[in-house]
Order: C-alpha cells, then sequence, then structure tokens
C-alpha cells in the first residue's frame, strides 16, 4: 500500500511515521510513505499556498491553486481504487469500519489544512472523502492524517509483530476488548484472575468474551446495541 500525506509541516509527519510500527511496516515493504510539501506547488516571488478570505474574517484560508495542482500530481502515482481523503472537522467521522475499508485499497491520499481551513473551490475540483478525527478543532490535518495512516497500516498483513493482535482489539468484533494482565501475580491488592493462571484456554476463551461483552454494555451502549442487531440479522440469515 502506498500512503501520500500532504501538508505545510512535513517535518512534523515524518517525525511520526520514522518511529515505532510504522516505521518498522515501511521497512518490511508493507506500506510506502510519501510526505508531499504544499508550498512545492505554490508560485510566485513568496510561494504563498494562504490568503485572506473574501468577505473579511479572521485568519487565513489555503488557496486551491498549490492545494490542487499538488494533489492532482499525487493521484497521478496512484490507482484508481486510491481514496482521495481531506482532514476536517466537518467530515464523517472516522472510526475502525473506515480503517478497515481502506486497509483494502492500494492507497490512500490524505490532505491536511491549516489556519482556517480550505478555500471551497479545493472541495468543488477535487471531491474528497472527507473524514474527522472527532467534534473538536485542531490547528491542523497532521495528527488526523497521522492517527489514519496508524489504524490502517496496523491491519495490514505483517505490518504487527504478531498477527492475532489486530484481531482482537476493541471494534474489530464490534464491541471493546477486556481487562488484561501481566506480571506481578498481585499488585496492592489487586490479584490476577484466577482463571487466567488456570491454564484451561476454553475458559479463559469464555471468561475474556464475557469480561468483554460486559464492558462494553457499561461503556458504549450504542456500540452494545449495535452488535446486539448485528448478531440477530447474522442468526436470521
Ligand atoms: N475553520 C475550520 C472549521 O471550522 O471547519 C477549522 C480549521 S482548523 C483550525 C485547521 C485544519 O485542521 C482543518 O482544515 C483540518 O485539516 C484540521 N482539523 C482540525 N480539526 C480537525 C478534526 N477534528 N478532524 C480532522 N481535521 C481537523
Amino acid at each position: 500500500m502506498k500512503i501520500s500525506i500532504l501538508t505545510l509541516f512535513p517535518e512534523v509527519v515524518e517525525s511520526y511515521l520514522s518511529a515505532s510500527i510504522l516505521d518498522l511496516a515501511a521497512r518490511r515493504n508493507v506500506v510506502e510513505f510519501e510526505v508531499i510539501n504544499f508550498r512545492d506547488f505554490a508560485e510566485g516571488k513568496h510561494r504563498d499556498v494562504d490568503d485572506r478570505p473574501f468577505g473579511g474574517g479572521p485568519g487565513m484560508l489555503l488557496m486551491p491553486g498549490p492545494i490542487v495542482r499538488a494533489v492532482e500530481r499525487v493521484q497521478e502515482g496512484h490507482g484508481p481504487d486510491t481514496p482521495t481523503v481531506l482532514l476536517t472537522p466537518q467530515g464523517r467521522r472516522f472510526d475502525q469500519g473506515v480503517a478497515e475499508q481502506w486497509s483494502q485499497r492500494s492507497g490512500l491520499i490524505l490532505i491536511c489544512g491549516r489556519y482556517e481551513g480550505f478555500d471551497e473551490r479545493i472541495r468543488d475540483v477535487l471531491q474528497p472523502i472527507e473524514v474527522s478525527a472527532g467534534d473538536y478543532v485542531l490547528a491542523g490535518g497532521e495528527i488526523p492524517a497521522l492517527a489514519v495512516t496508524e489504524a490502517v497500516v496496523r491491519l495490514l498483513p505483517g505490518a504487527l509483530g504478531h498477527e492475532d493482535s489486530a484481531r482482537d482489539d476493541s471494534f474489530a468484533q464490534g464491541i471493546l476488548e477486556g481487562p488484561q494482565y501481566t506480571r506481578p501475580r498481585e499488585f496492592r491488592g489487586h490479584a490476577v484472575p484466577d482463571v487466567l493462571l488456570s491454564g484451561n484456554h476454553a475458559d479463559i476463551a469464555a471468561w475474556r468474551r464475557q469480561q468483554a461483552e460486559q464492558r462494553t454494555q457499561h461503556r458504549r451502549a450504542d456500540l452494545w446495541t449495535r452488535h446486539q442487531n448485528q448478531s440477530a440479522s447474522d442468526a436470521e440469515e
């Protein structure tokens, strides 16, 4: 898979890509990263990428010219199944389901905004998929783009050290993951549940399932209801 990230702050993005699982995945050739600076597509003596909004108002907007030229150039290096994604608080909330869908594609193009955001013609011309990291406003799209990148890459075969890791994570089975324990067996009066020390794999699996369901019911009633409905419709088929 090839992931292209377009930004005004390549150093921020490159620094995160060069550590831990993303770096490892790139070295294993599971993924290829490309980081593009919009400023390289700016024109004129000052290489401007932003300007004041028509009609007044605070701050600066990203100009359509450099952004659209940069994205169109990057699209030339991708296949037709690559989604072009614009990070914005106005987009659809990113979740594990979207990460799973995109992990099946050959590439991903992620456009990071800054300042007061994008001139509307960028949306008109590129017709991107608009995605949000949540209902809050950050100063730029770099952190959301890296969150999308990491969520997708860790689903690619060969990206994680242990192939089953992603399968047991929260959301993978439609519910949250239950409590987990490592050494020591007792910590400040809190003991590891006996079942986990029993060596009985069937009992351990049943306990983990029951704990995961209980945790989902308590913490995420919305997720639990969706999971119940899905299980009911699967049973009908
Ligand atoms: N004026 C814009 C609005 O109200 O929708 C917000 C601009 S924000 C300060 C600058 C950039 O940060 C956005 O263009 C976007 O790329 C990114 N950004 C901020 N919050 C985000 C979020 N929750 N999800 C995705 N991107 C976000």
